[in-house]
């Protein structure tokens, strides 16, 4: 007889950004015509860079062309953008084999696909508050949650917890939603930790082109020992604005072993077996994102996202609410007004000032008292916010 996973039951009602959504439509029904700015889901307001866009057009010729047409692709990637995700750790210093770097679709898919490496006993820690899809994911897969609540005390970026690790461990620097980096130390000691216990950490390092203090690291690989307890998972999306054009990779290297077993060679067969690689078009634009200007030009691009940052930050400075995030992330962690709850106060941010943000507690248990705003959105919405904000709570 056919059963279903019966761990959907499991996952919380419904999934933060469409609940927002909807509360969002119906108010939208609700005032017709009526301006929103949208400074909640981390989705990107740029349009792609002119590198990018070149080498999509290219990639179309050679797709109408006899001669240059391609069909399958190697499915780990085409040897030119595994090289250049290489050649971009190693401007940092850091050293990645091409063959290490696994092309995807980006993080989200990754972030679940990746769990087919590991039993489904193999208990996850993930620290809270958390991107949402890595509690689902953990969910879906049947799996065991131990979860690690990150305080103010600790700037959101707390050290290991007493006692072994568990299997696997979520780590997300810069964070989404607290913009917390952890420092070198930190993630050194998170490392050991890992490595003690043979657990394996799954990095998400969607977030670290937005580091601009040159002593965090940007990559768990910075750090000692982490070749061998760590894979890391990246993407395009907020880097470059592929949230809709879709590339990432994924970096595990050849020394991470477990049981005697390489997860580099399992991640191939998984990889060969599910997946048939991404498509020529996207790879050539991932390969100009990693050209020198396709490097200027999202640099400039991520510039416009940080001097928002600074828009926001400037209206908050007013208001005596605390806030973090925002120096090398995309996010600007806030406390709510004294005894207001997150969604509350997304309530009277969307009602009284039409403004959409994200609950803390849409993240997590512990991210109840904190809202978080997006500064993706475009310079002149988040100016009239930001204008909005200083006068309401100010
Ligand atoms: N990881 C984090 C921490 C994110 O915030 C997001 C998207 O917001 C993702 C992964 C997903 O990125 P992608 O668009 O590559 O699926």
């Amino acid at each position: 007889m056919l059963k279903l996973n019966p761990h959907y039951a499991e996952l919380k009602d419904s999934y933060l950004f469409r609940r927002i959504a909807e509360k969002t439509r119906l108010w939208q029904e609700a005032h017709p015509g009526e301006k929103l700015l949208r400074m909640g889901i981390g989705d990107v307001s740029q349009p792609l860079c002119s590198a990018v866009i070149e080498a999509l057009h290219a990639a179309v010729e050679d797709q109408a062309s006899m001669e240059r047409f391609h069909g399958y692709l190697p499915e780990n990637g085409l040897p030119e953008f595994r090289e250049a995700v290489a050649a971009h750790y190693g401007t940092r210093g850091v050293r990645i084999e091409a063959e290490e770097v696994f092309v995807s679709s980006g993080a989200s898919d990754e972030l679940g696909d990746i769990l087919d490496l590991f039993a489904p006993e193999s208990p996850a820690l993930i620290m809270e508050p958390a991107y949402p899809a890595y509690v689902d994911a953990t969910v879906i897969a049947g799996r065991r949650i131990l979860r690690l609540p990150a305080r103010r005390e600790e700037d959101f970026a707390p050290l290991p917890p007493e006692g072994e690790a568990p299997g696997l461990i979520y780590l997300c620097s810069p964070n989404n939603p607290t913009g917390a980096v952890f420092s070198r130390e930190k993630l050194r000691a998170w490392v050991d930790y890992a490595s003690a216990a043979g657990a394996v950490i799954l990095f998400d390092a969607a977030y670290e082109a937005f580091i601009e203090e040159p002593e965090l690291p940007r990559s768990i690989f910075e750090i000692e020992g982490a070749r061998r307890c760590a894979i890391e998972i990246c993407s395009l999306s907020k880097t470059a604005g592929f949230t809709g054009t879709r590339l990432g990779y994924t970096v595990i290297p050849k020394e991470l072993e477990r049981g005697g077993s390489s997860l580099h060679a399992m991640w191939i067969r998984n990889r060969t077996t599910k997946t048939n690689g991404v498509s020529y078009l996207l790879q050539k634009a991932g390969i100009a994102v990693f050209s020198p200007e396709g490097q200027t030009q999202t640099k400039a691009c991520i510039g416009i996202y940080k001097q928002n940052a600074r828009t926001l930050m400037s209206a908050l400075e007013g208001t005596g609410l605390w806030y973090c995030g925002g120096k090398n992330a995309p996010y600007l962690w806030v406390s709510c007004p004294e005894g207001v709850g997150s969604w509350a106060f997304f309530d009277r941010l969307l009602n009284d000032l039409h403004i959409v943000a994200t609950p803390g507690e849409g993240f997590g248990e512990s991210g109840e008292g904190y809202i978080r705003f997006s500064t993706f959105g475009n310079p002149g919405d988040t100016e009239e916010a930001a204008g909005r904000l200083a006068k309401y709570l100010g």
